[in-house]
């Protein structure tokens, strides 16, 4: 027999599929060793045949075989040839998508431990050797004893010797790591309310593809998931189960692990490499039926999928950043025409191209416009932050925030803030000259981090010492710039000094459950006010939380992208949903510098509809997506005469395309990227807004043919941030 091969090169063009002489009854989809090139390298075996094109002399045998079970599903070749095809990536780099790197190059391996069950009671044992005597009774009881946990009962000698004489036998067995064994949850199934049964029913009984639930913050979306995975695993398939970042995982496994047991897995990028591997393997032997992660996961191995979820769908981590720049939602489409299964998307801002495809009945829109038993969605009180300066308060908090906040603790209550920045202050700026600290690596403005006292670039992580003076004037006037939590947190400590306060951004998060531990601190109560950044606008779910103060609302709104209004609209929203889920009424001040801003109008309101038309109109006016289609070529290397001349060529070939195609083009341009310089490279863009997707092909084809060893371009559509 002959396998046809993918070989797993690093950084290659190559992109040829290689034949070699195999056992008979080697399966497509596993994984190998191969001599290539004088050396053996890892490779895919993607298909098996008796008869093969080169002359059978040529051909070399395969080397070792790595799994029993092939790694690869079936479904992975399909999607191989339309993700290499649709991004115009090598094949290799489309299947590395469903391998986590942690799978590859026989870096991490099963686990076994060695057991002892009995073999003969009667072997013969020294009436004397009271130890064996012990141990033999104590395997006995047990059934199975852990080797290593037996030596140390009984001595490592009493137990040889029970297993010389044939008393006792050794057996090996794989051992599952098992990631965060400590999230659980007793939640156990909720019934379903009469809007959550009609939505239900509603997603079971449309013969629509896509699903947009758009349902207020609190109105039950995940208690509609669960009980659609539930059906589905009833009937023999299984589920994805797609949540925007690390930090929510946690509390979804929580309720996951209740409900479903050892059934479901967890991916995500938190994982030690081992877990990552046993979880992975357990989804992909069937022991495990859903998925449960990031974006990554939507390339679980699973067969028979039943139903992918895509949780807060129109949150921007979904956009994957490195090659391929897929969007999660292309890829579970792909996968869901693959099983013929549902795609269910769930938001209670959605985002404009989700509701456009629903509101035009592309997609089957399921809409729950209150919260479980009817609770009110919190009341948003805005202050005016420029009355507060005008008034002399130069603090973070408003007077109402302020009022609200010491009501809330002496109720008993507990407060979120949320900022959206990190560190201590934004910039650190010389007032005498204007001067501001930047990253000579990045050409991007430094953080000041007041823990380690210095400066912090946020894109390669270079460190550097804190300024006395200005390097350019010798001033000494130096002024961080903005708020950050840090400064939060003082302000308040100083403000309540009883309160209990604790700080969740990405400076006091670590480990992989470092999220569930700040989490869980609060939600217990032992802790009256969380401070953070994004992490905590989402998903939560703390019933004694009656107050959110957002200080910094308006922030999103000045960011030179066509959807920094939609950004606003959806964190002002899910921020304040944190506020009153359980019994009492809750509030939000949002603190503004422009209040009379229309999106804040929508938002306070809870008007997504007015909100969604009015964005529509300004889109489709001014041309931007859905309507239209950004996309950028970007150029980088270290060698800016290379990345030039590359940025060149690309512009050169795009014109090409704008003269025989003028319609497409909206805009074209080339140019420095905004942050001119990212890790050493240099980084240049050629920009366009194009009618539509129709020639994207065609600009995939021209970053993949100019990219060279020292000169990487790639394309983004519809970048989630043009830096
Ligand atoms: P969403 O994801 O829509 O913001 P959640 O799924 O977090 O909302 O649900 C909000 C709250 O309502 C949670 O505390 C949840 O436990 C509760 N809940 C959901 N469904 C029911 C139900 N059928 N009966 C009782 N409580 C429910
Ligand atoms: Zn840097």
């Amino acid at each position: 027999m002959y396998a046809s091969v993918i070989v797993d090169i690093a950084h290659s063009q190559v992109d040829k599929i290689f034949e070699y002489s195999c056992p008979d009854n080697l399966q497509p989809g596993s994984r190998v060793k191969v001599p290539f090139g004088g050396r053996y390298l890892d490779g895919f075996v993607i298909d098996v045949s008796p008869s093969c094109t080169l002359a059978p002399e040529k051909v070399k045998p395969i080397g070792e075989v790595f799994d029993e079970l092939p790694a690869l599903v079936p479904e992975c070749f399909s999607l191989m040839e339309r993700i290499s095809s649709r991004f115009k990536v090598p094949k290799v780099s489309a299947l590395r998508l469903f391998l986590p790197s942690e799978m590859r190059h026989g870096k991490v391996r099963e686990i076994f431990k060695k057991y002892a069950k009995v073999k003969d009671m009667s072997a013969p044992i020294s009436k004397r050797a009271s130890k064996q005597h012990a141990a033999l009774e104590y395997v006995l009881s047990e059934g199975e004893c852990e080797y290593t946990a037996l030596c140390k009962e009984f001595g490592a000698s009493a137990v040889n010797a029970l297993v010389k004489v044939g008393a006792i036998e050794l057996f090996t067995r794989r051992i599952m790591r098992n990631p965060s064994p400590d999230i659980l949850s007793e939640e156990s199934a909720k019934t379903p309310t009469y809007m959550q049964a009609n939505a239900i029913e509603s997603i079971e009984n449309s013969s629509k593809r896509v699903h947009l639930i758009h349902g207020v913050t609190g109105s039950g979306k995940t208690e509609i998931y669960l009980n659609l995975i539930a059906r589905e695993i009833a009937r023999g398939r299984t589920a994805i189960f797609l949540v925007p970042e690390i930090s929510l995982t946690p509390q979804m496994l929580a309720q996951l692990r209740a409900r479903f047991k050892g059934e479901a897995a967890i991916l995500h990028s938190g994982l030690s490499a081992g877990e990552k591997f046993d979880e992975w393997w357990r989804l992909r032997s069937g022991e495990a039926k859903i998925a449960v992660g990031a974006r990554s996961a939507i390339f679980a191995p699973l067969e028979n999928l039943g139903i992918i979820i895509i949780d807060e769908e129109h949150d921007s981590s979904y956009v994957s950043e490195t090659a391929p720049r897929y969007s999660t939602f292309d890829i579970a489409l792909m996968r869901a025409e693959y099983n013929k299964c549902k795609l269910v998307l769930g938001s209670a801002t959605p985002s404009v191209e989700s509701y456009l495809g629903a509101s035009r009945g592309e997609y089957n829109l399921v809409t729950l416009t209150e919260r479980i038993n009817k609770k009110p969605l919190p009341e948003i009180i805005i202050s005016d932050m420029r009355k507060e300066v005008k008034r002399g308060n130069n603090s973070c908090f408003s007077t109402a925030l302020k009022e609200e906040l010491d009501s809330t603790l002496k109720s008993g209550n507990q407060a979120i803030i949320f900022l959206n920045r990190r560190g201590y202050s934004q910039k650190i700026i010389c007032r005498d000259c204007g001067y501001v600290a930047k990253c000579e690596n990045c050409d991007v403005s430094l953080t000041y981090h007041s823990e380690e006292n210095c400066l912090k670039c946020h894109y390669c992580g270079a460190k550097y010492r804190m300024l006395s003076a200005c390097p350019e004037c010798g001033g000494v006037h130096i002024r961080y710039g903005g708020t950050g939590t840090q400064r939060v947190v003082a302000d308040l400590k100083s403000l309540f000094p009883a309160a209990r306060i604790i700080r969740m951004d990405n400076d006091t998060v670590s480990g992989k459950d470092g999220h569930y531990k700040i989490l869980k601190t609060f939600g217990e109560k032992e802790a009256d006010i969380l401070v953070g950044t994004q992490m905590i606008a989402k998903g939560h779910d703390f019933p004694a939380v009656t107050l959110v103060g957002i200080l910094d609302a308006d922030m999103s709104l000045h960011f030179a992208d066509y959807r920094s209004g939609e950004r606003t609209f959806q964190l002002i929203t899910q921020v304040s949903g944190r506020s009153g889920r359980a019994d009492s009424k809750g509030k939000v001040v949002l603190q503004t510098y422009c209040p009379e801003n229309y999106i804040l109008r929508y938002a306070i309101n809870y008007d997504y509809n007015g909100f969604f038309e009015n964005e529509v109109r300004v889109r489709e006016a001014t041309h931007f997506p859905p309507f239209a289609l950004i996309c950028r070529v970007m150029v980088t290397s270290e060698n800016d005469a290379l990345a030039l001349e590359t940025l060149k060529k690309v512009y050169f070939a795009i014109e090409g395309l704008r003269a025989t195609h003028p319609d497409e083009f909206i805009f074209l341009n080339k140019m420095h990227s905004p942050v001119k310089k990212i890790q050493g490279k240099v980084r240049y863009q050629t920009l366009m807004r194009l009618k539509s997707g129709a020639l994207l092909e065609q600009i995939y084809s021209i970053a993949a043919a100019n990219t060279s060893s020292g000169c990487l371009v790639y394309v983004e559509e519809n970048p989630a941030n043009l830096s």
